[in-house]
């Protein structure tokens, strides 16, 4: 019996290819699923659970960008966008989306396995922790802790998740309105510089008592976690 290697979603609309890639995967060795616009795809995500997705960008129903925003809301899921020729900026905002890598149509088929067994591994290695780091920051998600280089930051619910959002959308810059959704929820109804407060008690609890500078604000815009010098 051949190991399957994994569940595969392929999110295309053009049938010729969804075709084509399911066959070679198969025959690759791992277990296919078919959606053929954007909203069949997220559909199928939840029932299906799969390991690895192949999105394409322009699909009916909900774009490629819309489908990636959806299920990153819920998953890490590793995710590869299929763009076609010249689409350079949709690929920039394809990642910023929270794809994990972009292919360029036509592609090789050995390109594309090699791209997949990255991505994979790369999510396996980070399940195992369950931990999401900025710099010396460490979140375990599954004990809900955290700490800076070992000193345990303690903090509210709403902080938590707070810190939580920006970390998993770290240089990325988040709108108020984003975190407002993302954090309180679409039906929170009360002022909205409720985010201004939470971002400033986040930094007296974590940038003044460490003396670094992790979360950033743009004026006008909103707010990022910076991992980068
Ligand atoms: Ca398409």
């Amino acid at each position: 019996m051949n190991e399957k290697l994994g569940k595969v979603l392929v999110i295309e609309d053009e049938s010729k290819l969804a075709r084509f890639v399911e066959l070679e995967l198969k025959h690759e060795g791992y277990d296919v699923i078919l959606a053929e616009d954007g909203r069949a795809g997220v559909e199928k995500f939840f029932e299906e659970e799969p390991d690895i997705i192949l999105l394409d960008l322009m699909l009916p129903q909900l774009n490629g960008i819309e489908v990636c925003r959806r299920i990153r809301k819920e998953s890490d899921v590793p995710i590869i966008m299929l763009t076609a020729k010249g689409e350079t900026m949709d690929k920039i905002v394809g990642l910023d989306s929270g794809a994990d890598d972009y292919m360029t149509k036509p592609f090789a088929i050995e390109e594309l396995f090699a791209r997949m067994r990255v991505a994979l591994r790369r999510n396996s290695s980070s399940h195992n922790s369950n931990v999401l780091t900025l710099k010396s920051l460490e979140i375990d998600l599954s004990r809900r802790t955290v700490n800076f280089n070992n000193n345990e930051i303690e903090l509210t619910k709403r902080e938590f998740e707070l810190l939580v959002y920006l970390v998993k959308n770290k240089n990325i810059v988040i709108s108020r309105e984003q975190i407002l959704n993302q954090v309180w929820g679409y039906d929170y109804i009360g002022e909205t510089n409720v985010v201004d407060v939470y971002i400033r008690y986040l930094r007296t609890k974590i940038d003044d008592r460490f003396g670094v500078k992790l979360i950033h604000t743009i004026r006008g815009v909103g707010y990022f976690a910076k991992d980068e010098e």
